[in-house]
């Protein structure tokens, strides 16, 4: 194979020249300002439509606040892009804090815009939404009408969205400032330490035991002595949430989340029917693991422990042909793109100090590039990671011949391209592995996710219903949220644990996230929903990909019900589709109980 060699930094100048102090991008932020500013004098001119003869006004008004937003977002995304590359650039971290202002205002122009449409008499919207201009939005209008509709009037929502500053969202804030004040004391290699929580998570993967089960009861404890500050913050804001539900009349905890993803309440649930059913072999698969770690049976402290040495490396160079190689199995369209990404670089790679962690990618809407972010230090699991975030360029010039209007996706659908493209990878990896140990390092890590989104998620989702119907009925103690997380985790891992942990409520972020309710389930349907995408591929062939490509330009046009009825011909309200997922990953346990099995 003839290896290219692609540029490990990506290039930010096509944007804006000059990084955080260009002249270009504070010229382009001086001119997305006043577009807003003109933007939201002209509101005040923008009444109910009353009649067919209002459809130039809605256009023009959805076309200025397009190009508003792409514009925003287009600044935005390279900000970000500033900050993640140096961590110590000030004056990215000062544009950042700008962007959020203007962000907010267009946000609060939209709600002017949408309770407008939310008031227009049911036969002139049926009219307006026949029109050629408008019937092409008609998903996303409806929308926005429909939820206007279930939301109060403007006055009061605009009183819960000011309250919500002090009173919903400062909680939020607060429990990051409560985790933030946390110190771990451990002793590692014999030296006395002082530990972020952030640092005592990542000893769970460490390869000694001891220092697993030490780091986690240190964790526990600390957990322990501050659980009823914890108790309080996640009783008020879910007591904040339930009171705002309860004027506006929703009776279900659920709702919202569902509406956000577009989603049936029959769908979630045949999700976790289907999930529920199926969980023998990953039970098995904790077990097996608890053997070669010489436990009887799982500890929690030994879930993410490493059970098999990963030895193989693969440099950039290497790990982009890998890629490019089993993308293009799957479609030419996907191995092209991904090609040019390389080549033109829009891949920030670079192992170097003051770097962001983690990975990422954003789209740049109106130059329609993408820029992914990440540390590449040769792990197979950083080959992955590149090719999850090439999974999410794709999604995004998909998208591109979509108006503006019809490409906001929800978070359930938002991880489809990823997790295919990720799969494509992870497979081949394990496919191609040239040792056993390899392979079943490999295959652990697929397994791995499994477990979190069937198990770990699963726990989150049934301990999150449960706290919320209990709060309904006044304030839940500490000592209660451990008995709800202790019973939903031994029921989400099937029993297949010798020890909890009881105070996960305290210790996971998400449960206090205030802008997304319910920061769970959407992950676990998307990587199924994106595994059957994937079984359908791997029977297809290459073939495939356009319907692939035509599926991923209706992301955002539909409810996920209809989206995998048009493309899949699946009826997702059904457990029988939810299976066909599940048993993609039950060949990987099955394949890793007979690879460990022969080793003895
Ligand atoms: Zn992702």
């Amino acid at each position: 194979m003839i290896e290219e060699n692609y540029s490990v930094v990506w290039d930010l100048d096509s944007f804006f020249v000059g990084g955080s102090s260009s002249t270009a991008l504070r010229k382009h932020l001086d001119e997305v300002k006043n577009k807003l500013l003109a933007f939201e004098e002209e509101l005040k001119d923008f009444n109910t439509p009353s009649s067919i003869q209002d459809v130039n006004k809605i256009v023009h008004t959805i076309e200025k606040l397009k190009d508003i937003a792409v514009n925003l977002s287009e600044a935005g995304a390279v900000i970000g892009c500033f900050q993640a590359q140096d961590t110590t650039d000030k004056q990215a971290a000062l544009l950042e804090g700008e962007v959020g202002m203007l962000y907010a205002k267009l946000s609060s122009s939209m709600l002017t815009i949408q309770q407008m449409l939310g008031q227009t008499e049911e036969s002139v919207w049926q009219d307006l939404l026949q029109t050629n201009e408008l019937s092409s939005f008609a998903f996303v209008l409806n929308e926005w009408r429909n939820e206007a509709k279930l939301m109060l009037s403007e006055k009061e929502e605009d009183m819960i969205t000011t309250l919500s500053v002090d009173g919903y969202h400062a909680w939020g804030q607060l429990y990051d400032l409560l985790v933030g004040d946390i110190r771990i004391k451990l002793t590692l290699d014999g030296v006395e330490k002082e530990l972020s929580v952030g640092q005592a998570n990542n000893l769970s993967s460490h390869e000694d035991a001891a220092i697993r089960k030490e780091s986690f009861n240190a964790l526990e404890t600390a957990w322990t002595e501050k659980e009823d500050f914890f108790a309080k913050t996640l009783n008020h804001i879910a007591g904040f949430r339930l009171a705002v539900y309860e004027k506006r009349g929703w009776e279900s905890v659920l709702q919202e989340p569902l509406q956000i993803n577009r989603m049936k309440q029959e769908t979630l649930d045949a999700m976790w029917g289907a999930i529920s059913k199926n969980k023998a072999p990953f039970v098995e698969y904790l077990q097996r693991k608890s053997d070669m770690l010489g436990e009887k049976r799982m500890h929690w402290y030994d879930l993410d422990a490493p059970v098999s040495a990963s030895t193989e490396k693969m440099d950039f160079q290497q790990g982009a042909a890998f890629i490019l190689k089993h993308f293009k199995e799957f479609g030419p369209k996907l191995a092209a793109f991904s090609r040019n990404a390389f080549e033109k670089g829009w891949i920030e790679a670079e192992d170097r100090p003051n770097k962001r962690p983690g990975g990422f990618c954003t789209g740049m809407p109106v130059s329609e590039e993408s820029r992914i972010f990440m540390t590449y230090s040769g792990s197979m699991s950083n080959v992955s990671t590149l090719a999850h975030e090439l999974g999410h360029a794709f999604h995004s010039y998909a998208l591109r011949p979509v108006h503006w209007m019809n490409r906001q996706y929800a978070m359930g659908v938002a991880e489809t391209a990823s997790t295919f493209a990720e799969m494509i990878v992870a497979d081949a990896a394990v496919k191609e592995a040239k040792t056993e140990e390899e392979k079943i390092a490999l295959l652990e890590d697929k397994i791995q996710r499994s477990v979190a989104f069937f198990m770990n998620i699963h726990a989150r989702y049934l301990f999150e219903t449960r706290f919320y119907e209990e709060r309904k009925k006044g304030m839940v103690s500490a000592t209660r949220l451990n008995e709800l997380m202790v019973t939903a985790q031994k029921e989400a891992y099937g029993d297949a644990l010798e020890t909890t942990h009881p105070h996960f409520w305290a210790s996971k972020l998400h449960f206090y996230i205030t802008d997304v309710p319910f920061y769970n389930f959407p992950y676990t349907f998307g990587y199924l929903f994106s595994l059957s995408i994937y079984a359908k591929a791997i029977t297809e062939g290459s073939s495939f990909e356009e319907k692939y490509i035509a599926l991923l330009q209706d992301t955002a046009v539909m409810t996920v019900e209809d989206l995998a009825m048009k493309h899949l011909g699946e009826d997702i309200t059904k457990e029988a589709f939810w299976i066909k997922g599940i048993n993609l990953c039950i060949q990987d346990v099955n394949e890793f109980i007979q690879f460990t099995n022969v080793k003895g």
